[in-house]
């Protein structure tokens, strides 16, 4: 148990610095197999959830950087979703008929070792978005702008203020959609001032909540969340199968009926995107199907997300089917 003064001194941080992440869950550093360019970062709020003394923990397997990261797999790879063939500006992805996705920020409230993007190459410099604006604004297709990142919510609330007052002004715009996973680790981001930016938006907004296990939530989350859905935003759920952290029915289910018991809808859970560093925690498809098929028996058709995985070049994310053998 650390003492008062450094508990009080990590209740303030994210840890990124592993030593110390792994002092406090009381495992020892000489056996740690931890090594990865692409730096540890971890709320204090989402660490005490950790249970000390495992490695397994299925929180703690999604944050700590590990020595796997480093093995070479051919068909892991820097941009796996093909993402920079896509730019239409620095910020500005359109890969789908009528939406395009706005690189907000390279800022995460925590930094995931499967991340898709871990190896994106951001215009981290400047948090202006002149051109990607322009380009929404003349391409009179585009009704539904998603906001990513990085974690749209690691922008200022002015910032935001002023990117959703601009969306506003577009008059071929009518949704705008957050996915984040910020919530998860800082719930407080969701205050009085950002609801505030939420209910003055002229758009519809969509809130796309980025969580993996049950073990991430709990009732302060659900409460912050409650708030964005009495503003009449629909709030969703977005997940990627990863081994050792839900690649079990019993996992599945308890993250998936944790989020509907909160009025929250299971959208998407993804297969792993193939991006170099995170082959150990490839679940193939067979045994995903397995797992979907044993989660339709269990829970009701709302509470079953659609499984999916996203092909390069592919018009749409591409479902992977699972019908039932009997
Ligand atoms: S929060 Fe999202 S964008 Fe950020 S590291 Fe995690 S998966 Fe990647």
């Amino acid at each position: 148990m650390p003492s008062t003064a450094l508990w009080r001194q990590l209740q303030r941080h994210n840890f990124t610095d592993w030593q110390t992440l792994l002092s406090f869950l009381e495992l020892n550093t000489q056996t740690a197999k931890v090594s990865s360019p692409f730096p540890l970062n971890l709320p204090f709020r989402l660490a005490s959830k950790i249970k000390k003394k495992s490695w397994e923990d299925p929180v703690l397997l999604q944050f700590l950087p590990s020595l796997e990261e480093g093995k070479h797999s051919p068909l892991f790879v820097l941009d796996p979703v093909a993402d920079t063939q896509f730019q239409k500006t620095p910020k500005l992805l359109h890969k789908y008929l009528g939406r395009a996705l706005l690189l907000c920020t390279s800022a995460c409230a925590m930094h995931c070792r499967y991340c898709f993007r871990r190896h994106y190459d951001y215009e981290t410099s400047k948090r202006q978005f002149e051109e990607e604006l322009k380009e929404i604004e003349k391409d009179t297709s585009l009704s539904e702008i998603l906001l990513s990142g990085g974690d749209p919510l690691s922008l200022g609330d002015t910032q935001l203020e002023n990117l959703l007052a601009a969306l506003g002004d577009i008059p071929h715009v009518k949704r705008i959609r957050f996915h984040t996973r910020f919530p998860i680790g800082i719930p407080e981001r969701i205050d009085p001032s950002f609801l505030k930016l939420l209910s003055s938006c002229k758009k519809q907004i969509l809130f796309v909540l980025h969580t993996n296990h049950a073990n991430e939530l709990d009732a302060e989350i659900f409460e912050r969340l409650k708030q964005i859905q009495k503003l009449g935003v629909p709030v969703l759920s977005q997940s990627v199968l990863l081994k050792g952290v839900n690649d079990t029915v019993e996992a599945l289910q308890a993250l998936f009926e944790t989020l509907i018991d909160h009025g929250i809808l299971p959208y998407y859970l993804h297969q792993l995107d193939r991006v170099q560093g995170a082959a150990h925690f490839e679940v193939s498809e067979e045994e995903g199907k397995k797992l979907m098929r044993e989660l339709q028996k269990r829970l009701p058709g709302y509470a079953v997300p659609k499984y999916v995985k996203e092909e390069a070049h592919q018009p749409h994310k591409s479902m992977i089917t699972f019908s039932q053998v009997f």
